[in-house]
């Protein structure tokens, strides 16, 4: 039988603010055979599909995507907060509830030609995983896939990336 993924992700109360239910995927990752199938099954999903990068958010992005980079046997592209890349770098806004934020790539790392999948634990509103796929596709990268880990359909990020040409897949909801 194979192992219920979701049973291993566990719902934090009132993290990191009073009112929210925080998906902590920590206890996943440190499951080695959920960790390992939570990659295989992602992976699985986009072998002999043309990917040559696998991109991953700061920071549970970097987790899963660089394990589904070496499954795939691709690059691994680290999208970061501000201030955080050493070479030269271009970067997007985005909102958030209060404010806006910065991520980065280098500049250099993608370029037309390439087919990159985007990976993260986890879409609420889609407002991360836009501003990372609107990053990637600046540089002339075909950016049309985006795997999480976890969705939460009621909020409405994956149907918001679908709007965008991008076709969104999760292991749960
Ligand atoms: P969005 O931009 O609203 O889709 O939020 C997604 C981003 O916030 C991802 O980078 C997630 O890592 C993070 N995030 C939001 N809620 C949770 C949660 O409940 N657990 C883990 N990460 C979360």
């Amino acid at each position: 039988m194979s192992l219920d993924l979701k049973s291993l992700v566990r719902t934090i109360p009132d993290y990191p603010k009073k009112g929210i239910l925080f998906r902590d995927i920590t206890t996943l990752i440190e499951h080695p055979e959920g960790f390992k199938d939570s990659i295989e099954q992602i992976a699985a999903r986009y072998r002999g599909q043309g990917i040559t990068h696998v991109a991953g958010i700061e920071a549970r992005g970097f987790i899963f995507g660089a394990g589904v980079a070496i499954a795939l046997g691709t690059g691994f592209v680290p999208i970061r907060k501000k201030g955080k890349l050493p070479g030269e770098t271009i970067g997007q806004n985005y909102a958030l509830e209060y404010g806006v934020d910065t991520i980065e790539i280098h500049a250099d790392v993608v370029g037309p030609g390439h087919k990159v999948l985007l990976v993260d634990d986890l879409i609420a509103t889609g407002g991360t995983a836009i501003a990372a796929i609107g990053l990637l596709r600046r540089t002339g990268a075909v950016c049309d896939d985006a795997a999480f880990v976890i969705d939460l359909p009621e909020i409405g990020g994956a149907a918001k990336l679908e709007a965008e040409g991008v076709r969104v897949s999760s292991l749960m909801a």
